[in-house]
């Protein structure tokens, strides 16, 4: 494919764009870049006058507490990161209502844990609050929620919660701005040779692997967590271009199509917005381990796991939870919400459908897990 032609027939479709910001993007060295974040929003603005909608999704909110409060060794604890956010984080507001508001613009804040996205419920309600900001043409400012972060709820980092914003909003694009060029074919940082790949077909382990290893050096996520949130992305169909954020005018040059950055297209087999929530926001809380034929059944897609297919159940958990599904190698194939409990699937593993009753005195279903509550992995 040519890039060129690919990349202006990609960007003349968009109407929606999550774009991302990362710390680097919008703090220098002496806290808040605000001459930066204007320069980004006033062009942002144009494109809002010509019809497009824009969800931010910006970091910066330790990076700028860190230098506001003057911590010279920086924030280190996880307390420390916290409360450097919420100072961080009343400025960053601040640069963007500022910036927006010149060009007669409103901007509303949300900020998110993966416990507003585990639960159905609100993730739906994330879903219309962004829904009905956007219908207010007002301009979505969202971030990780730093100050209530703990291993559990944290979602890692802002790659990883721009593309689960960019498949709640279903955007068009998810634009990316860093500080590196693009996607590299070797690391910038220890390879002075490092040559830019302008578009990437496809996300095949070759290419992840070329990312393995690279982090930033101001914001959290490097560009593996790139490619994890094109991943993501792309499994919803929606492309990811990943570019300098201190390039004057990036936006504009990205959105005419010009060939800076590095695109990468969504991937051919799409999945459903309730899957693609299962995939990417549940998190297991057992296994169950599945014979070979069932493994090989399971990655034509479309069936269901039945009890007679499982070999192995690990952890515990309640009827409804999320499990993994893994083949008879210990990989995993799939994910699912399971339809008996661990105790209960430890009974009537390897067994036919009809010897449920006699086993466990009754029967609520014919499937371990149903293929309509089953997803597949990416390969
Ligand atoms: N939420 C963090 C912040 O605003 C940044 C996380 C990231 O860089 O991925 O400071």
């Amino acid at each position: 494919m040519n890039p060129e032609t690919v990349r202006k027939q990609t960007v003349s479709k968009v109407k929606r764009v999550v774009l991302k910001l990362g710390s680097s993007v919008v703090t220098s060295e002496s806290g808040l870049d605000e001459t930066a974040i204007e320069g980004i929003v006033d062009d942002v603005c144009r494109y809002k006058r010509l019809g497009k909608e824009f969800i931010i999704v910006s970091s910066g909110a330790i990076a700028a507490g860190v230098r506001r409060l003057d911590l010279k060794e920086g924030a280190r604890t996880i307390p420390q990161k916290q409360a450097a956010a919420s100072v961080g984080q009343t400025r960053l507001m601040a640069a963007y209502e500022e910036a927006f508001g010149k060009h007669g613009y409103r901007v509303g804040q949300m900020l998110l844990t993966r416990d507003d996205l585990i639960h159905r419920n609100r993730y739906l309600n994330a879903r219309n609050t962004l829904m009905t900001l956007l219908g207010w043409n007002v301009t979505p400012i969202i971030n990780e929620n730093d100050t209530v972060m703990v291993e559990e709820i944290k979602l890692g980092d802002n790659d990883n919660l721009s593309a689960l914003v960019a498949t709640l909003a279903e955007v068009d694009l998810l634009l990316t701005l860093t500080d590196q060029e693009g996607f590299m074919d070797c690391d910038p940082q220890t390879n002075p040779d490092a040559c830019l790949i302008p578009l990437v077909e496809e996300l095949t382990p070759d290419i992840m692997k070329l990312a393995e290893g690279s982090t930033s050096r101001v914001g959290r996520g490097g560009m593996a967590s790139k490619l994890e949130a094109a991943t993501k992305a792309g499994r919803f169909g929606i492309p990811m271009i990943i570019a300098r954020g201190k390039i004057p005018h990036i936006i504009p040059r990205v959105m005419e199509g010009e060939l800076c950055g590095t695109l990468i297209l969504p991937a051919k087999e799409r999945i459903s917005a309730r899957k693609h929530w299962m995939r990417y926001n549940l998190v297991p809380e057992g296994a169950v381990r599945v014979d070979e034929g069932a493994a090989r059944a399971l990655a034509r897609g479309g069936v269901s796991l039945l009890p007679v297919g499982v070999i192995e159940v690990e952890g515990h958990f309640e009827h409804g939870a999320a499990v993994r599904v893994k083949d008879p190698s210990g990989k995993d194939v799939a994910l699912g919400l399971v339809n008996y409990s661990s105790e209960e699937l430890g009974k009537i593993k390897g067994r036919q459908a009809f010897e449920i009753d006699w086993i466990l005195g009754y029967r609520t279903s014919d499937e371990a897990i149903h293929a309509d509550n089953l997803v597949l992995m990416e390969t």
